[in-house]
């Protein structure tokens, strides 16, 4: 046989991207594409949807991928469309007029670090708060203009889209993102090559390329791995968003840190301040503090400038959510480094341990963060009490209310959040310059001058698009993963905008308590099942896939809206995301949180609701706590009553029953003449104008300046003026008490003889005084009474801390005095504690050495 069954060689594919060549004409599209400034103006979003709007549909409202898939004939014709180029025009105008603006450079700058950015539904770079609140305050710094940039990753796979199996099994798909089609760039070199940024690793290096974001003004860079030049085990460290083991969270927190800054260097960019969102960016420190040495600073002389233009937010309520690394992973990793600080391999370690010296304590990001940085805080006034308390064992001479730790309110994105149809409301009716000062109360007073029947008819207008929105979006999806066509045909007629809508959407994480509601489901059957009164729930969320309880609730909640009596009743929606957020947190009534408290640390998905005329249900936690005002919303009071969660539960699924049956529902029916209720047009009308302007953007970035940007920046600039001048002064000295601190001594210490006997009268003064000696160091140490007390829970708080005077010096002895007097009898505790004192430290924790005098 000379010939063989068969002959055929396999091809070799290569891979070509045919780009649709946008005609000249029409280039200010392409460019506009490329800027998510396009998602947050309607204008813009409005002028790429009319190029074809089934299209726009089809490519889920991505202008790149838009603009992409139009073959050549219709944007010949586009081209050619004398109306079609006058809007593009208008809009170009409008771009052009906000982007040519210098930036402020009267304020400090920022360079921002985060693990995920929720910029919009296109770029799946986020999963869920956390990246939210990244993504708004990127594109408010570029609304406020300020000098800001921002580093970030972008993941091929990004976070799940979430589907659900026949039985309410969460099934969670991840797909990759084709980065050619979405609205960001490649960031090249100055031979026009692609820029590659080489992350060291152990004995190797892991080379990232990098991407542009535009946000508006502000640039995010977002770094990617999955390319040839790296084996597949590091290639996939950006392959997705809290997912992979712990050694792959850690390559993450590397390249995320150490490479973030080398970026930075890459690119020739220095910042005032560094901004670490959240733990997972903490070794930006240990690159920062490399490079100080690298210049020839000691390791004490790096960390104060480090310290002092650095910022952690913490967004964790409880020490569980940290991220924790053993010390054999991490020396795996990090071992390359303390030679390069300068430090030894225990310092290292200890820099990331709440106790320094336990061998047995894991590397923890957030007290390295601690460590390293000069401000902390919360998210929430509640959060920044309860990080306090959290990190209080890091600065163990103070007690909790003495720290630092401060906080900011979060708050959302106005023109991102607020739907079109009230930005338009509002333009009609509030100030011109509303945009540019909307943290202003007095502006949003301006509500009260609405014709009651046009909040109505707005608010009518959207959950009639939410309505409309679910049934075209979900109907494929139900037939799909429901069987029964009939059930989902009476289920999607049973979705009724005339009823009180109520929402719930947010991460499927059980402190949140997505199943309180479902306490007592004769009791909720009865509410939802009253003719006279409808009311329908939305639910909708994610669970991390490796979060089984999480996963339960959903199937729980599944399960129940399709018992006869809750079909399209109780209804959940897959698949949360920020283009869902937005049709929910615009189309409900009443926007619902039940978390346990206090673990919600702010909360953001009902700051966004506020803005659109949606009112509040929510347990007195996180920003609700703050915002909550009478007759503008509804809470549930922040105490708790019973230690026993499971008993909380009840009562709180109990005061939700009874806050619906007695007051929201009687309110939203009580409808005059004209079909609607006033007292409820009301309530819209104080939640706008009294608690919507404090949780806008532009406020949190404010109060980012306010109390931390600003402050940071004087110290950073003199610290680091005349060749570091400040920063050596200060180690020096601090190395100097450092050395001395055990051995200074109390050489005597008188005090009268009730207070030797521990019986003290109230209103009445002692004198105390101590002589110490400071073993040659100069007037460096303070000494305070610290008097205290215990509350019912058993918990001590300080009562008063009263400085000692220094009366006299002689050699190196220091003769310190204080006059002690308590105007409240009672019972309490004090003690004496010795502290160094130095004019030029931001505060105690600062250089927490602290002596308590027994
Ligand atoms: C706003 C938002 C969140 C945050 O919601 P919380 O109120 O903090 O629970 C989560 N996911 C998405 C998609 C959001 O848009």
């Amino acid at each position: 046989m000379k010939i063989k069954v068969s002959n055929v060689n396999t091809p070799n594919w290569r891979e070509v991207t045919v780009r649709s060549s946008v005609p000249a004409e029409l280039e200010k599209l392409s460019e506009m594409a490329r800027n998510v400034w396009t998602l947050w103006n309607y204008e813009a979003t409005d002028l790429f949807r009319s190029l074809d709007p089934a299209l726009w549909k089809e490519v889920g409202q991505n202008p790149v991928l838009l603009l992409e898939r139009m073959n050549f004939d219709k944007l010949e014709a586009l081209a050619n469309d004398k109306l079609v180029l006058k809007r593009m025009n208008d809009v170009y105008a409008k771009f052009r007029d906000y982007m040519d603006v210098e930036p402020d450079s009267k304020r400090p700058s920022v360079a921002y670090f985060s693990m995920e950015y929720g910029l919009n539904h296109v770029l799946k770079i986020y999963s869920g708060g956390l990246g939210v609140l990244a993504g708004d305050y990127l594109k408010e710094a570029s609304d406020s203009n300020v000098d800001l940039c921002a580093i970030g990753f972008l993941y091929r796979y990004g976070y799940f889209t979430q589907s659900l199996a026949i039985d309410g099994q969460q099934i969670a798909n991840y797909e990759a993102q084709n980065f050619g089609t979405l609205p960001l760039e490649r960031v090249n070199d100055a031979h026009g090559q692609p820029l590659v940024v080489d992350v060291p690793y152990i004995d190797y290096v892991v080379h990232a390329y990098v991407w542009k974001v535009n946000v508006g003004r502000i640039s995010l860079y977002l770094l990617d791995t999955d390319n040839e030049m790296n084996s597949e085990f590091d290639r996939s460290i950006t392959h997705q968003l809290y997912g992979g083991d712990w050694e792959n969270r850690l390559k993450q927190e590397i390249l995320l840190g150490i490479g973030g800054i080398l970026t930075l260097k890459a690119l020739g960019i220095k910042k005032d301040i560094y901004h670490c969102n959240e733990g997972h960016a903490a070794l930006i420190n240990v690159q920062r503090l490399s490079d100080y040495v690298a210049e020839g600073l000691s390791f004490d002389q790096a960390i104060e400038l480090v310290r002092a233009s650095s910022l952690y937010t913490v967004h964790t309520p409880v020490p569980a959510g940290h991220d924790y690394f053993d010390e054999g992973l991490f020396g795996k990793y990090m071992s390359g480094y303390p030679q390069k600080l300068g430090i030894s391999w225990d310092d290292l370690m200890d820099l990331g341990r709440n106790n320094p010296g336990d061998k047995g304590e894991r590397f923890c990001m957030s007290v390295f963060a601690c460590n390293t940085s000069q401000e902390v805080n919360g998210v929430s006034w509640m959060h920044g009490k309860v990080s306090q308390e959290m990190f209080s064992s890091i600065w163990k001479g103070y007690f909790p209310e003495e720290s630092h730790v401060g906080y900011v309110t979060n708050g959302v994105h106005f023109p991102t959040w607020s739907a079109r149809e009230w930005k338009q409301l509002y333009a009609k009716y509030f100030d011109s310059n509303f945009l540019y000062d909307q943290s202003n109360p007095k502006i949003w007073e301006a509500i009260n001058n609405v014709p009651d029947e046009e909040i109505w008819n707005t608010r009518q207008t959207m959950k009639h698009k939410l309505v409309d929105y679910i049934r075209k979006q979900f109907s494929e999806t139900w037939l799909k993963n429901q069987g029964d066509p009939s059930r989902i045909v009476s289920l999607m007629e049973k979705i009724n905008p005339n009823a009180l809508l109520i929402g719930f959407g947010r991460r499927f994480a059980t402190y949140k308590r997505a199943h309180l509601l479902f306490t007592d489901l004769d009791r909720l059957s009865k509410i939802v099942n009253n003719p006279d009164r409808p009311v329908q729930f939305l639910f909708t969320g994610k669970a991390h896939p490796h979060d089984g309880a999480g996963q339960g609730l959903i199937k729980r909640i599944i399960e129940i809206s399709r018992r006869p009596e809750f079909l399209g009743k109780i209804i959940f929606l897959e698949n949360y995301d920020m283009q869902l957020a937005r049709r929910l947190v615009t189309g409900v009534d009443i926007w619902l949180n039940t978390p346990t408290r206090p673990l919600e640390a702010s909360g953001t998905s009902g700051e966004k609701a506020l803005m659109n005329g949606v009112l509040n249900f929510s347990v007195l936690d996180g920003w609700w706590l703050e915002g909550y005002r009478e007759k503008a919303g509804w809470a549930l009071t922040e105490k708790r009553t019973y230690q026993n969660q499971e008993y909380q539960d009840q009562l709180d699924a109990a005061t939700i029953y009874s806050i619906l049956e007695t007051e929201i529902l009687p309110l939203y029916y009580d409808k005059n003449e004209a079909g609607y209720s006033e007292e409820w047009i009301k309530y819209i009308k104080n939640s706008i104008s009294q608690i919507a302007p404090h949780y806008t953007m532009k406020r949190q970035l404010d109060d980012y300046y306010d109390r931390f940007y600003n402050k940071l920046a004087k110290r950073f600039h003199v610290l680091n003026a005349d060749n570091y001048k400040k920063a050596k002064e200060i180690a020096a000295w601090k190395e100097e008490v450092a050395e001395k601190w055990d051995s200074i001594e109390v050489v005597s210490f008188e005090k009268s003889e009730e207070l030797l006997q521990d019986s003290i009268q109230s209103g009445k003064d002692y004198t105390i005084t101590y002589v110490i000696d400071e073993k040659g160091l100069n007037d460096a140490i303070g000494i305070e009474l610290v008097t205290i007390f215990t509350d019912a829970d058993g918990k001590e708080h300080v009562y008063s801390v009263e400085p000692f005077e220094v009366v006299k010096k002689e050699g190196t002895l220091y003769t310190f005095q204080a006059t002690h007097s308590l105007s409240n009898a009672g019972s309490f505790k004090v003690a004496y504690r010795m502290y160094p004192k130095n004019p030029d430290l931001p505060h105690r924790q600062d250089f927490c050495y602290v002596r308590w005098f027994n």
